[in-house]
């Protein structure tokens, strides 16, 4: 199995980004392009970009993808609930259980609205990028549903939220309120 390396970028907005890439072949998706670009654009150093795709159409975690498509090359990406939603333009439109291929790699779109209509959760081996949907150990303006949806990846899947600290699907079940109850009722 190839290496997958993960790198978090802090940008404007308390916004995290994360460039995920196949340590083989440098290949990497850039998940939550906010900005600055040329910020990201630093980290991006030696790889070939594939995507750059955003969790949501917050302003803060797309507002950079154009500029940063300039600088680095690839391919944008968004659900195309959250298109239509905000008015992004993007190279791909997104929907549930699409995969972006990068390196040896795919990443899988689940769609999670809530926060907002197009919202989605980018998951690849036990890593899910989730954007607002879960913050650690409190919740967005998500519904219930999603906390469900959720519930079908491994315990030991590690959460990487649009701000603030990872976490992992087993922590959050635990402490955070979207869960309570939920996780019974399910597992
Ligand atoms: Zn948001
Ligand atoms: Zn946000």
């Amino acid at each position: 199995m190839a290496k997958l390396g993960i790198v978090k970028v802090k940008l404007d907005r308390d916004v995290n980004c994360y460039i995920v890439s196949d340590a083989t072949t440098r290949e990497a998706v850039v998940v939550d392009p906010g900005t600055p670009a040329e910020k990201i654009a630093e980290q991006l150093a030696g790889t070939t970009v594939r995507w750059i795709v955003a969790t949501h159409g917050h302003p803060g975690h797309v507002g950079g993808k154009d500029d940063l498509k300039a600088l680095v090359g690839g391919e944008t990406a968004i659900h195309s609930a959250d298109a239509k939603q905000f008015l992004r333009s993007a190279d791909r439109y997104l929907i549930d259980e699409d995969e972006l291929d990068f390196g040896e790699f795919k990443m899988s779109v689940v769609h999670t609205p809530g926060h907002t209509p197009g919202s989605v959760c980018l998951v690849i081996a036990n890593h899910a990028f989730v954007g607002d949907t879960i913050l650690a150990g409190g919740i967005g303006r998500q519904m219930m549903s999603i906390g469900t949806r959720l519930l079908r990846l491994p315990l030991s899947t590690a959460l990487y939220p649009g701000h603030g600290p990872a976490t992992s699907l087993e922590r959050e079940l635990a402490q955070n309120p979207i869960f309570r109850g939920a996780g019974a009722a399910t597992r």
